[in-house]
Order: structure tokens, then C-alpha cells, then sequence
């Protein structure tokens, strides 16, 4: 058999390894996406609603952003709820999967998303702004995940994405907490994943660039510009362009692989 084109490559793929041609569906899973109201967290949970996960959307302040995503997707014919919680507190991420697993009946996704910024240059840079980027970008993806792979070791399935940044790979001007907390993010996903590799769960990492968010808007066109010449796609990315690859981590597609930390940063770190 000769393919002619992708379809018929697929089917050949099928018809050789008894394999499924690439499909993203997520229809029957459940997935918690952490800071969800706003920027890649939203852009994320609504492409896994899209596939047809049922979402729990976490936020901490912005409700009324996080309802109307849930609107959004229920406008969509998908499912989805919004549950209020400041991942900082322990209290708040255990009745975070509560809430999720009373809702549903299990969590099958985590995307441990939500993250801060406190900038300052190292010599300036105060006990408070390092204590708080580190408790929220990773002693939070620590608890969650310790919290949601009891649930998912149970099912002996689940799908961890954590979202990580280039700063850690490269660190960043202002932010030695957020690249340590990033770079930290990504010890814990390769020792995750090989923890939980026995029991069915994957653990990967992302690393976004620039990405248009809330994070960046503060930027002006002159930082943007100087942020941007390094890139060699030379613009910003968009938070749909990072959930496309959360969303491919987080399928079945991704299957087999685990302890991955894959860019997307238009060719920032390569
Ligand atoms: P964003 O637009 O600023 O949104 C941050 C989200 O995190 C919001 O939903 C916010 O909830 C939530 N959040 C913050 N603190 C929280 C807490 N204590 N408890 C619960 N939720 C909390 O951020 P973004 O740019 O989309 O970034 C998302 C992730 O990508 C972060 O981990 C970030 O470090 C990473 N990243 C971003 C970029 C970029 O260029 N934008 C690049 C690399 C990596 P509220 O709306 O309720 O405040």
C-alpha cells in the first residue's frame, strides 16, 4: 500500500500497528485547570471542553471572569464549573479537589497553570516577593499534585501538565524567583513522572515564551519590542497557541510520553 496523502498514511498506520489515527478526544475525562480565569489557564480549559473534557475552572479573585467561561463552554454544549480557591492555602487545594471529585467522581487531568509574577533585581529583591512566587508557581503544583495522583494512582490513569516558562531554562532579567520557582517546576515533573510512571500517569511540563496575557499587557511598545527581538517568530504568542500543546499532554495522544519539559516560545530557547 503506497500513501498518497496524511489520510492514507494514517490508515496505515492503523492497519500496520492496530494503532488509532491522531485524534485529540477527551470526552469522558475530567480536568482541573488551575488559574483558569484568565489568560492560558482560560484558554485551556476551553480547548479541553472543546475535545470534551467536563472542566473545573479554578480562579482566586476574578469570578465573574471565571463564570462566564463556564457560560462559554455550556454555550458550546460542553460542562464545566467554576470553583473559587487561593492555591496558596492547603485548605483551599483540598476542598479545590473536592469540589472537583463531588462534582464529577474523578479528576483525570491537572493542569497545574496558575502562576505570579513579583519582579525586582535580585539585590532588591525582598524575602515577601520571593516567598510569594515560590508558594503560588511551585509549592502549590507540589500540593495539587500530591492531592490529585492518590485520586489518579485509584483510576491507575491520569495526565499531569504543569506550566512551567523559558525562564526557566534561561532565566529572566527581574525574576529570580519566578525562574527558580519555574526551574523547580520541572525537577518536580521529571521526579513526578517517574513516580507515577508505574501507575498509569503522566507527568510533562510546558515552557511558553511570550505569551499575550494580563502577565505581559503591562509591557510598553518599546519592552515589547526589545522582548520580541530575540524570537525568531518575531511577535507574541497567544494563549490558544500554548493550550493547543496542553491539550496534546494532556490526550491520549500523548501516551507515551512522560518527563517532558516541551517550548513554545516561537523559537525563544532552542
Ligand atoms: P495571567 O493572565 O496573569 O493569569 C493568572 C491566573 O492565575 C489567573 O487566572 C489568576 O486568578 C490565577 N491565580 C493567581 N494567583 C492565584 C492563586 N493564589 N490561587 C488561584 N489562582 C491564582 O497569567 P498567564 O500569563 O495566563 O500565565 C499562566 C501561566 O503561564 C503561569 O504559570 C505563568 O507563569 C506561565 N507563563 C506565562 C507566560 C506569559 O508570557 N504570559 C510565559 C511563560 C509562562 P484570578 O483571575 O482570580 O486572579
Amino acid at each position: 500500500m503506497k500513501p498518497s496523502n496524511n489520510h492514507d498514511l494514517n490508515k496505515l498506520a492503523q492497519a500496520s500497528d492496530g494503532m488509532a489515527p491522531l485524534s485529540i478526544d477527551c470526552r469522558g475525562k475530567v480536568a482541573l485547570v488551575t488559574g483558569a480565569s484568565r489568560g492560558i489557564g482560560r484558554a485551556t480549559a476551553l480547548a479541553l471542553a472543546h475535545h470534551g473534557a467536563s472542566v473545573a475552572i479554578n480562579y482566586r479573585e476574578n469570578a465573574a471572569d471565571a463564570q462566564a467561561i463556564v457560560a462559554d463552554i455550556e454555550k458550546d454544549g460542553g460542562c464545566a464549573m467554576a470553583c473559587r480557591a487561593d492555591i496558596r492555602v492547603p485548605d483551599d487545594i483540598a476542598a479545590l479537589v473536592g469540589q472537583t471529585v463531588a462534582e464529577y467522581g474523578k479528576i483525570d487531568i491537572l493542569v497545574n497553570n496558575a502562576g505570579i509574577v513579583r519582579d525586582n533585581f535580585l539585590l532588591f529583591m525582598t524575602e515577601e516577593e520571593w516567598a510569594d512566587v515560590l508558594d503560588v508557581d511551585l509549592t502549590a503544583a507540589f500540593r495539587l499534585i500530591k492531592a490529585t495522583a492518590r485520586i489518579m494512582m485509584r483510576q491507575r490513569y491520569g495526565r499531569i501538565v504543569n506550566v512551567s516558562s523559558a525562564a526557566a531554562l534561561m532565566g529572566d532579567l527581574r525574576r529570580a524567583n519566578y525562574s527558580a520557582a519555574k526551574a523547580g517546576l520541572l525537577g518536580l515533573t521529571r521526579t513526578a513522572a517517574r513516580e507515577l510512571a508505574a501507575s498509569g500517569i503522566t507527568v510533562n511540563a510546558v515552557a511558553p515564551g511570550l505569551i499575550d496575557t494580563d502577565m505581559t499587557v503591562s509591557l510598553n511598545d518599546d519592552a515589547r519590542a526589545k522582548r520580541v527581538a530575540p524570537v525568531p517568530l518575531s511577535r507574541f504568542g497567544l494563549p490558544a497557541e500554548v493550550a493547543s500543546l496542553i491539550v496534546f499532554l494532556a490526550s491520549d495522544a500523548a501516551s507515551y510520553m512522560t518527563g517532558q519539559v516541551v517550548g513554545v516560545d516561537g523559537g525563544l530557547h532552542m
